[in-house]
């Protein structure tokens, strides 16, 4: 148990940030241009408007100005796509972010298409995903979340070439676009989604688990094989009374047992959430970079 390396994605986000920053100020001082973020956030979720919020936080830290576009519950899709193609034309906006889920009365494809291409840093443009999943062709960007496991993979030295990689859960923010982008770093990948038959005998197989699922400590101890590395995305409030909120957040990987079997595992939370927002903020400025020709 003591050689159990916890991936710390705390300090790999600041580490990350860090470097961000150093290269604004550089892109600042030599051509005068700030990265800019427009978020648009429709209807009054909480988590949201927590997402959103930390979303800001961090531009601002980092130096990059953000946009930030908050419309009622009610709003027309019109409403939503008339921002868009603002912030689409105007040129100090370098990242456009719609925050997921839109209310259920609005066209989710038709809103993330409207986003042009250049400056969808989330990568969920259908045309992004595609040439992620197509071979010899590089998206302009990479979902923020998944682009932030392999981050982590990479800085804790974990080798994916050759591995046997599972994925547990297929949505389109994470699950798939993890799956794809460990496929592009040559593991053989296989995915766990709901309708799947004995799944802990599939993950028991794996070098390296993605969960992302939504579950509670759903991947047990016994679901892991001896020294595998486990990226647990899932983030899960439970009741918990001692917490002065009355809950605590927890992952989709059951911690105490996993640590006894990983050889390295992240923690939820200070695993995979602060290296979403890391990444986005490194979208961003290769945006930047990108529309400004700076190298
Ligand atoms: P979704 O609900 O969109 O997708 C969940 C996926 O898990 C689906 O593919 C579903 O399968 C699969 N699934 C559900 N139940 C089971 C089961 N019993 N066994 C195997 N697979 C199952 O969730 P997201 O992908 O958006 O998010 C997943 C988790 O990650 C959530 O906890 C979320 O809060 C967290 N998250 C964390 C982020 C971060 O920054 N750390 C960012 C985004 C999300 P099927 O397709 O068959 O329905």
């Amino acid at each position: 148990e003591a050689s159990v390396k916890v991936i710390d994605g705390k300090k790999v986000a600041k580490d990350v940030r860090d470097e961000i920053n150093a290269e604004i100020t550089r892109m600042k001082d030599s051509i005068g241009v700030v990265p800019g973020l427009a978020v648009i956030l429709v209807g009054d979720r909480k988590d949201s408007a927590t997402y959103v919020r930390n979303k800001k936080k961090a531009c601002e830290t980092a130096g990059i100005k953000s946009y930030e576009v908050c419309l009622p519950e009610n709003s027309t899709e019109e409403e939503v796509l008339k921002y868009i193609s603002d912030f689409n034309d105007d040129p100090m906006v370098h990242g456009i972010l719609v925050q997921l889920p839109l209310p259920s009365h609005m066209d989710e494809e038709k809103i993330l298409h409207a986003v042009c291409i250049e400056k969808d840093v989330d990568g969920f443009h259908p045309l992004n995903i595609g040439q992620l999943a197509m071979r010899g062709r590089e998206p302009l960007f990479i979902p923020c979340t998944p682009k932030g496991c392999i981050e982590l993979l990479h800085r804790y030295n974990v080798e994916i070439k050759g591995k046997k990689a599972v994925v547990i859960g297929r949505s389109n923010i994470v699950g798939m676009p993890a799956a794809l982008l460990l496929q592009r770093e040559d593991a053989t990948v296989s995915i766990v989604h709901s309708r799947t038959n004995n799944p802990e005998e599939i993950t028991r197989e794996a070098d390296i688990i993605i969960a992302a699922v939504g579950k509670p400590n759903m991947v047990r101890g016994s679901w892991i094989k001896p020294g595998a590395v486990i990226i647990d995305v899932g983030i899960n409030p439970v009741e918990d009374a001692t917490n002065p909120r009355g809950y605590r957040l927890v992952g989709d990987v059951c911690y105490e047992e996993a640590i006894k079997v990983a050889s390295a595992i992240t923690p939820v939370p200070g695993g995979v959430g602060p290296m979403t927002i890391a990444m986005l903020l490194s979208n961003t400025l290769l945006s930047a970079k990108r529309i400004n020709n700076f190298k």
